[in-house]
């Protein structure tokens, strides 16, 4: 089976190691020749292209563009593509993708892997990126079957723990955990640059460590990625939103009226809420 990407960033890039060192011959399209050169160096392609029709000879097409531009990248690809070809998608949102693809491309098997860094671009991609990461699968009820099986092989492939939902629930739980903590961590710095004190604004730079490092990671992140989470995630990424705003008031709230009690209280139950969503 050959291998597509188009979009040899962080993401397309690792998909390539990976794919690559388990044999698969791995061909890449990227909008810059720069990029195009570093993935053939860092041995994440096998060759690659500015052009799409590079693509003609894949059975299965990654697109790990921009979440913007995965529709219109598509539309451009089809003329190059083998009517059987298989593709998929690395877009971290994934309602307003499917429901485009479906009518332009039925052999199409949404996907998101949930597997990142703060950097972006070819120089960070990774071998093993996605190993022991949930890998989110939406086909919908019109996805050919055999398509889905062979995507999720492929994504075992790479370690991942596979999951299957609709495009629907997709967006709204990973509003809750991936979309809602990259506004909240942005919001934390931009709290922070509120500070005025100059001799207090240096000592926080200076003393900034583990747990600023942990609530900010997400928050320093690519900026475009954000920037598409809220504007294609946009009513869930707000449900999350207004919620977290509550919370926050009432925080402010109890620290007002010295409830000194019940916010030991919200933190033991916060505590043990976090093990829900995480097993550490
Ligand atoms: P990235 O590192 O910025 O990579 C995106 C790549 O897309 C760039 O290298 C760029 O290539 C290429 N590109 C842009 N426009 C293009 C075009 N018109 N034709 C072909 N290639 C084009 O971003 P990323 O983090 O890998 O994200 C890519 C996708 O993965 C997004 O849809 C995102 O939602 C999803 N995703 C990201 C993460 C994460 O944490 N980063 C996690 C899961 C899923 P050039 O270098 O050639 O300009």
């Amino acid at each position: 089976m050959n291998i597509g990407i188009v979009g040899l960033g962080l993401i397309g890039g690792s998909i390539g190691l990976d794919l690559r060192a388990l044999g698969y011959q791995v061909f890449g399209v990227s909008r810059r020749n720069q990029t195009c050169q570093k993935a053939i160096a860092l041995g994440a392609v096998d060759e690659a292209s500015l052009e799409l029709s590079l693509l003609s000879i894949a059975d299965l097409i990654f697109i790990c563009t921009p979440i913007s531009i995965i529709i219109p990248t598509l539309e451009q690809l089809i003329p190059f593509i083998s009517p059987s070809a298989i593709l998929t998608d690395v877009g971290s949102v994934k309602k307003p993708i499917v429901e485009g693809v479906s009518q332009i491309w039925p052999n199409f098997v949404g996907g998101h892997p949930m597997a990142g860094k703060a950097e972006s671009g070819i120089e960070v991609a990774q071998l093993g990126l996605f190993r022991d990461r949930p890998y989110v699968l939406t086909p919908t009820e019109n996805t050919p079957l055999e398509s889905v099986e062979k995507v999720e092989a492929i994504v075992s492939l790479l370690q991942s723990q596979v999951y299957f939902c609709n495009p629907y629930e997709h967006d709204r739980a990973v509003a809750w955990i991936s979309h809602l903590p990259v506004m909240a961590s942005a919001s934390l710095i931009s709290a922070c640059m509120s500070e005025t004190h100059p001799t207090v604004v240096k000592l926080a730079q200076e003393l900034a460590s583990s747990g600023f490092r942990d609530t900010s990671r997400v928050g320093g992140g690519n900026p475009e990625l954000g920037r598409m989470m809220a504007q294609y995630n946009r009513l869930e990424v707000l449900r999350s939103l207004y919620s977290f705003r509550e919370e926050i008031n009432r925080f402010i709230e109890d620290i007002e009226q010295e409830n000194w009690q019940i916010i030991e209280e919200k933190l033991s139950s916060t505590e043990q809420s976090r093990k829900l969503f995480l097993q550490e």
